[in-house]
């Protein structure tokens, strides 16, 4: 009997880890598939966008989807991939979920204020770079704090994001300054409003985006870094990559990209459009 019950409990902790191991087999799995094919098959690409971000990618609300130029750029991207019925689904992210949610295929690409750098090509593979932005700061309108400069002093509160390289940067560039770091931009903008620092800093878009819904700051100190936005893509998924890139040359030749351009950012005060376009 004793015999018997030592061999179902050893039988039983097979079958768990059996269970656990094909878990995290089938999850590895996932980002190692043909995300092409994946895609093609279920007429969806899955893109990880932000969603408290004003002019790139911001829940509406009202009807619970998520807006901004990246999200339509997104869109324009899979209509060309998989024709005028494909699908783009939009799934949240953060500058610190966005990398490891890519990595653990939960979403195809990322398509969010995410710049190119040499560190994050380490992890991933990214598209060529579909807008050009660059670091500045978001100050309280008549704020004593006109440039980077001005921050580079013992007792000075920076405001920044986790998983945003805006933090690393003005590590470098006000070394003498604290940083304090929040989890996303929406809780950014109030720890500036709550005087938790005197300066919040990321990239010009995203900081315009802020000033147009809160009237009382304003972006300041100019483009200090240049931010060339790109899409994130595993590693390992050529294919996709490749139709990534094509599509973004189509949508830029055929007046797609400079539409949703104007759609944005036409209007914004501080941003040149024309420039912008391509
Ligand atoms: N473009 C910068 C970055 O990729 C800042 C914007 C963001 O937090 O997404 O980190």
């Amino acid at each position: 009997m004793k015999k018997l019950k030592r061999f179902l409990g050893v039988l039983g902790m097979v079958g768990v880890l059996t269970l656990v191991l094909t878990a995290c087999g089938s999850r590895q799995a996932l980002s190692k598939q043909d995300v092409l094919a994946n895609d093609k098959a279920s007429n969806t690409i899955t893109w990880g966008v932000k969603a408290d971000t004003k002019l790139f990618g911001l829940m509406d609300v009202k009807d619970s989807q998520i807006k901004g130029f990246d999200a339509d750029i997104a869109t324009a991207i899979t209509k060309k991939i998989l024709g005028k019925n494909g699908h783009a689904k939009f799934v949240q992210v953060t500058s610190q979920t966005r990398i490891p949610l890519l990595k653990n295929g939960n979403i195809d690409a990322i398509i969010a204020t995410m710049t190119i750098t040499a560190q994050r090509e380490k992890q991933v593979d990214f598209s060529d770079s579909y807008f050009d932005a660059g670091q500045s700061l978001l100050v309280k309108k008549g704020s004593s704090i006109k440039s980077v400069k001005d921050l580079n002093k013992t007792g000075v509160k920076v405001l920044g994001v986790t998983g945003a390289n805006s933090v690393e940067n003005i590590k470098k560039f006000a070394p003498k300054a604290k940083v304090l770091e929040l989890s996303d931009y929406a809780q950014a903008m109030t720890a500036l409003k709550s005087g938790q620092g005197v300066a919040l800093t990321t990239d010009n878009g995203i900081l315009y985006g802020m000033a147009s819904q809160n009237p009382g700051y304003e972006v300041v100190g100019g483009a200090f870094t240049k931010e060339p936005y790109g899409i994130a893509i595993n590693k390992g998924q050529a294919p996709f990559k490749k139709k990534v890139n094509q599509a973004l040359k189509e949508i830029e030749a055929d007046g797609t990209y400079n539409r949703i351009l104007k759609k944005w950012f036409g209007n914004v005060a501080g941003f040149d459009y024309k420039e912008a376009s391509r």
